[in-house]
């Protein structure tokens, strides 16, 4: 490609660019292709001689945009919002552009001195307590920093892992206390201290509640320690409670296990709602358990204070959020913050002499798992900066607000009934009828949210908590405005009532 073809198909792309922002609803919310058909349209092998930018063009437009899913149309409410905005696209350029990679210090060291601002920048932005922030002053360890992951999944697996090791070497020191002056040489032998790590760790539970996000089970999986799914209840808005953890832990203490790790969610996925935190901290220091907060979609919200129901979170060891939902930034920037440093990335240091240290300075591959990073706090910082703090609690209101407006006119709707709360701009709602049993509504709710989704008109998602299903609703474009609310109501409103129809019929 020469530069005089770049320029002209780089004006293309802002053409569609700006385009697909003034006209949010051009192309439909959903797709009806079916599986396969857009592999089926490609060529089984790449072309073998270049092609000119025009027909790569034509085919994005007849082949893939067809295919795609419009998470940014007035009519998309399902999942969560997926960031989007006029900083982070050109941050997305020059990221590109540059082509650069920052795991060490020396490799780039833009990329590690932007990465650890941004964790204080985002931290502070958000309320997080400064001991999680690179060199806290009112921290009296000053142990805290971070990383941005890519997402919460990776994010919520390192600090499993993390855990993982530091409880590991908690058991090794107790049994090498025990056997001290006895100590063998086979004892040191390596074979057998990863025998006796093996032990140890067959016998580690992690603690979450069934309402947390599949990512910790996964993490669990991974990490080859038993999962302990914890029950939460209606009466306490679906949020994990101290005395159900307590109970776990002590019946799997009675079994030889160790609990290791409480996982506590802050803005669930179902429905935002939340572990009641400040009542699980005392459990850290009880059971000797590394405690993470997953606030991965609802952490953005706190941007405005008021949206910080958070109370303990400074006692907690690691927190997620992803900027990637509700922070206008394009997947994927999942930033992760720690107050443990040290022992935190002891599970994750590896030293080969072709990735020599620079002495003090923070490596960024000492964090988690990969090794090669993008420059993504460049998309950070560009945000932060062209839309200032006020503009980023503007969003926020207004998503939020809009939320409430939506919720307001959809719960007056005949047979709708609303299930939990609405939290930092999610609601959920049941189809229900006079007299219904919950089998009856959980069928229906269901049917309705595929009837729906089937029309095209509108996409939304369906969800379970504890054997009630529900539709969830939120709101995804950053300029939804009160009309596009009236207009998504009006169709959810004239689907309900065909539902209604095809239901006598
Ligand atoms: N945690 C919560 C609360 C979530 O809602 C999600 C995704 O929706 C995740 C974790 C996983 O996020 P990611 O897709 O970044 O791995």
């Amino acid at each position: 490609m020469t530069e005089h073809e770049f320029i002209l198909a780089m004006k293309k792309v802002i053409e569609f660019v700006i385009d697909f922002y003034r006209n949010p609803s051009k192309y439909p919310v959903s797709t009806e292709i079916k599986p396969n058909q857009i592999f089926n349209q490609l060529p089984k092998t790449a072309p073998e001689d270049p092609q000119d930018f025009s027909a790569v063009w034509k085919d994005f437009n007849n082949i893939i945009i067809p295919g795609c899913v419009q998470w940014q149309h007035p009519r998309f409410h399902a999942f969560f919002p997926c960031g989007r905005s006029y900083p982070d696209i050109l941050a997305e350029t020059l990221i590109s552009s540059m082509g650069t990679v920052g795991f060490t210090w020396s490799a780039n060291p833009a990329i590690t001195e932007l990465d650890t601002a941004m964790i204080n920048w985002i931290g502070r932005a958000l309320g997080i307590p400064e001991c999680f922030l690179f060199r806290g002053d009112n921290c009296s360890t000053s142990d805290g920093g971070g990383w941005i992951a890519d997402t919460a999944s990776e994010a919520i697996f390192c600090a499993v892992m993390a855990a993982r090791h530091v409880k590991i070497e908690e058991e090794v020191a107790k049994l090498e206390k025990i056997e001290e002056g006895k100590m063998t040489e086979s004892i040191k032998d390596t074979t057998m201290k990863y025998q006796q790590r093996a032990e140890i760790m067959s016998k580690l539970v992690a603690y979450g509640s069934y309402e947390s996000h599949s990512s910790f089970e996964k993490a669990c999986k991974m990490a080859c320690v038993h999962c302990r799914p914890v029950n939460v209840f209606e009466q306490d808005d679906w949020g994990m409670r101290r005395k159900t953890v307590e109970n776990e832990m002590e019946k799997d203490k009675q079994r030889g296990l160790i609990p290791f790790y409480l996982h506590v969610a802050l803005g669930t996925t179902s429905t935002a709602t939340s572990d009641h935190l400040k009542e699980l901290t005392p459990l850290k220091e009880m059971y000797k358990v590394w405690v993470h907060v997953d606030a991965a979609y609802a952490g953005s919200a706190w941007v405005v204070e008021k949206n910080r129901n958070n109370e303990g979170i400074d006692k907690v060891d690691s927190v997620n959020i992803n900027l990637h939902k509700l922070f206008l930034t394009s997947t994927s920037v999942s930033l992760f913050w720690t107050r443990r440093q040290h022992e935190y990335k002891e599970c994750f240091r590896i030293d080969p002499a072709y990735l020599k240290k620079k002495s003090g300075a923070n490596d960024l591959r000492d964090w988690g798992i990969p090794l090669s990073r993008r420059f993504k706090s460049l998309k950070v910082y560009m945000l932060l900066r062209m839309y200032g703090l006020k503009g980023m609690r503007a969003y926020i209101n207004r998503i939020t607000d809009m939320t409430d407006y939506m919720e307001s006119l959809i719960v007056k709707l005949p047979n709708i009934r609303k299930f939990g709360k609405t939290n930092y701009g999610l609601f959920c709602v049941q189809y229900y009828e006079e007299g219904w049993k919950e089998e009856q509504v959980n069928a229906a709710t269901n049917h309705l949210c595929e009837f729906m989704n089937n029309s095209h008109k509108m996409v939304l998602t369906h969800s379970n908590v504890r054997g009630h299903d529900i539709l969830r609703v939120c709101i995804t474009l950053e300029r939804t405005t009160k009309k596009d609310i009236d207009e998504s109501v009006a169709i959810f409103k004239q689907l309900l009532d065909d539902f209604k129809k095809e239901k006598k019929t």
